[in-house]
C-alpha cells in the first residue's frame, strides 16, 4: 500500500505483476493540465484541480479499478461565455479481465459491470502496465457536456451563433413541377 501522505504525482500506470496480487491505493490532488486530452476538450478556465482516489483491489477473483474523482471544473457558457461550474464528480469501477473467457464469469456475478480486457490495453510485451491515467480519462470524456450552457443563460434569443432553421427543400415539391409539365 502506498502512503496517502506522500505528494507524489498520479501514477499514469500500474505494474499489474507486481500490484494485482497485493493491491494499489493512491489519492491525491491532480491539475487538469495532466490530462491533455480532456483539458483541451473542455477549453476549462484557470488552475482546475481534480481530486482523485484509485485503488485496484482483488475481489470476488476478479481484478478491479475503482475511481473516485471530487472535481468542478469552470468551462465557459457556449451562449453568453461567462464561467459556469461543472460539477463532474464521480464514480467509476472497471473489471480488468486477463481475456475474454473471463467476460461471462464477470457477467453472471455482475452483469451491469463495466470491463476492459487488459490484451486490448496494455501494450504488447512481456510486462504488463495498466494505464490508470488513460483510463480515467476516458470515463471523464465522456461525462463532461460538450456543450456546457447556463439552464438559465441571460442570452436565451438565438442572436448569438445559433442557426436558424431553414425549411429542408420538399422532395415532392419538384415531382409536382415536372409532372404539371407533362
Ligand atoms: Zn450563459
Amino acid at each position: 500500500m502506498t502512503n496517502f501522505s506522500q505528494p507524489t504525482a498520479m501514477p499514469t500506470e500500474i505494474a499489474l505483476d507486481k500490484w494485482s496480487d497485493v493491491g494499489f491505493e493512491w489519492q491525491g490532488i491532480v491539475p487538469i493540465t495532466q490530462f491533455e486530452r480532456l483539458a483541451d476538450e473542455i477549453d476549462s478556465l484557470g488552475d482546475d484541480t481534480l481530486d482523485i482516489s484509485f485503488a485496484l483491489i482483488n475481489k470476488n477473483g476478479l481484478l478491479w479499478l475503482n475511481y473516485q474523482i471530487e472535481a468542478t471544473l469552470l468551462m465557459p457558457c457556449q451562449r453568453c461565455l461567462t464561467p459556469m461550474a461543472i460539477n463532474i464528480s464521480n464514480h467509476y469501477r472497471l473489471a480488468i479481465l486477463e481475456n475474454e473467457d473471463k467476460i461471462r464469469y464477470l457477467h453472471a456475478i455482475e452483469p451491469d459491470a463495466d470491463y476492459v480486457l487488459i490484451d486490448e490495453i496494455c501494450e504488447p510485451d512481456s510486462r504488463k502496465m495498466l494505464p490508470v491515467a488513460d483510463l480515467l480519462e476516458d470515463e471523464l470524456l465522456l461525462a463532461i457536456p460538450l456543450a456546457p450552457r447556463h439552464s438559465d443563460c441571460e442570452l436565451l434569443t438565438d442572436s448569438v451563433g445559433e442557426v436558424p432553421n431553414t425549411p429542408k427543400e420538399n422532395p415532392f415539391a419538384m415531382l409536382e413541377q415536372l409532372r404539371g409539365k407533362l
